[in-house]
Order: C-alpha cells, then structure tokens, then sequence
C-alpha cells in the first residue's frame, strides 16, 4: 500500500521499501487503501446527512425555538469536534518506525518489508505499509493505524460519536415516549416513523454501539499499556508504565487540562525518532 507524503513542499508518492528514508521533515501522512477512504467517505457521509435530517425534519418545523437552537448548536459542535477528531486521526503519522531504519540498543527484530531494524513493540501494518510504535490496530473507519501518536485522536473520535449518538437517541426517544404515538404502537399499531427518521435512529444506533465498544476497548488498552495487538497474541513484550494514570497522561498529555478534549491539541509527546529511548 502507499502511503503519501510531503516533505518541504514536493510531494511524493512513496510505495513500500523502494522510497527514500522517512526523515522527521515529513508533515503530511494519508494511506492509500481504497477500502479505507470508502469508509471514511461513509463515516462522514453518515454524519452530515444525520446533521441535515437533524435540521430538516426535527429542528426547523419545531414550535419551541430555544429547544431547537439549544440542540441545534450542541449536536453541531460535538459533531464538529467528532469530525476534526476523525481527521486528525486519519492525517496524523501514528508512530511510523523509519524505513531502513539502522538497528539499535532496542532492536527486537528486522522487517524484510520496511527493510527496517524493528524496535521494542513496534509492530508491521500490511495497510499501511510500514511498522507503526505500539500500534494498537488498523482501524478502516479512520483510514489508519492506531498508534501512540493519534491514540489521542482516534479516543476523541469515539467520545464525541458516542455523545452525538446518545443526544440523537434522547432528541428521537423522549419526544415519542411522550406522544400518542408511543401508546398507539405500543397497543399492536404497524405504522411505522417516516424513512428519513428511522434513518437516524439507525444511525445513531450504530453509532452509539461502536463508540461504547471502541471507547471500552481503548481505555483498557491505555490504562493497562497494552495494545490490542498485544492482547490478542499475549506479547510479553509491553512493559507497562507505573501507573494508570501515567499510562493516560502518556496519550492524551503530561498535564490534566480541556486540551485533553481537543482535537485541536497536540498531545506532545516525544516523536518518533525519540521513541527508542523510551521503549
Ligand atoms: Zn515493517
Ligand atoms: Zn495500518
């Protein structure tokens, strides 16, 4: 697979370990995977049409206006931070070990692919083309890997679905418990809600699943420094960090503060090149 990068304004196209070295000029990532652009392109289509039908069908032919605007700006400014997070995640390089990267203290291996010496739990993504650090799984819906450097990012991402997935449950579920309607289909009635709201609710259905089983999936992975990876195949290879809340602060930032919820904020932390003293 390709992955595509810019440095110090040329761009290109680079295809496995035929490319030059990966050099810490490189700005931009973004793999080629045809799938994985698909379900990017899906995710956001999913998101804007449920923020269209959102307005169209619920918000503007309701009577109340504060309740319209009021929900109108939450579910747009989580949305908008769920859609800057899946961006983010998508374009952000999570820990690409170089290619022909020299061996040292650290190495545990050689990838024949990358033409790499591989450092402590660095593991090769066939996706991606490349041996990512501590890469916790290929994720298609953001179009790359999970690693250290977007794990911050990608857990944005599942927050800010889960929560523009619950505020559509609740904006769909407390207006029809409370309305005839309720009573009607609940007493044996086949009618069925217009198309475009069984839509959303679907949506955000899915939406709601796959953000709790992510965001489980994640907060288990960081609190325990264990990728899913190495969960999978029991690696003995993850050491640990001291504590739980090391291991937090280790991806979403060294001190507590709201940058934590921005997607806007980088985490800081050592790049890349400076990951083999940390292993
Ligand atoms: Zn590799
Ligand atoms: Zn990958």
């Amino acid at each position: 697979m390709f992955s595509w990068v810019q440095k110090r304004g040329t761009s290109e196209h680079r295809a496995g370990p035929e490319t030059p070295l990966q050099g810490p000029e490189q700005r931009y990532w973004f793999v080629w995977d045809p799938l994985g652009i698909v379900c990017a392109i899906v995710t956001w289509t999913l998101m804007l049409s449920a923020a269209w039908i959102l307005i169209r069908d619920l918000f503007i032919p309701s009577k109340n206006v504060f309740y319209a605007v009021a929900n109108g700006v939450v579910f747009h400014l989580l949305a908008s931070l769920a859609l800057v997070s899946h961006l983010r995640t998508m374009l952000t390089d999570p820990g690409s070990v170089p290619l022909r990267n020299p061996p040292g203290p650290d190495t545990v291996s050689y990838c024949p692919l990358c033409l790499s010496a591989v450092p402590e739990r660095a593991y090769h993504c066939i996706v991606c083309g490349r041996c990512i650090h501590k890469n916790d799984h290929h994720c298609p819906w953001v179009n790359n890997c999970v690693g250290e450097d977007n794990q911050k990012y990608f857990l944005l991402f599942t927050l800010y679905t889960g929560l523009i997935s619950v505020h559509v449950l609740l904006l769909l579920g407390i207006p029809f418990l409370r309305s005839p309607a309720w009573r009607e289909w609940n007493a044996g009635s086949t009618a069925s809600p217009p198309s475009p709201i069984l839509f959303l609710f679907l949506v955000a259905l899915m939406g709601s699943l796959f953000a709790l089983v992510m965001l489980c999936s994640q907060m288990c992975s960081i609190c325990t420094d264990k990728t899913t990876t190495e969960m999978l195949y029991q690696n003995k290879r993850s050491q640990g960090r001291q504590s739980v809340w090391a291991n937090v602060k280790a991806i979403c930032g060294p001190r507590v503060s709201l940058a934590w919820l921005s997607p806007f904020h980088s985490p800081g932390r050592p790049k890349a090149s400076e990951h083999h003293d940390m292993a």
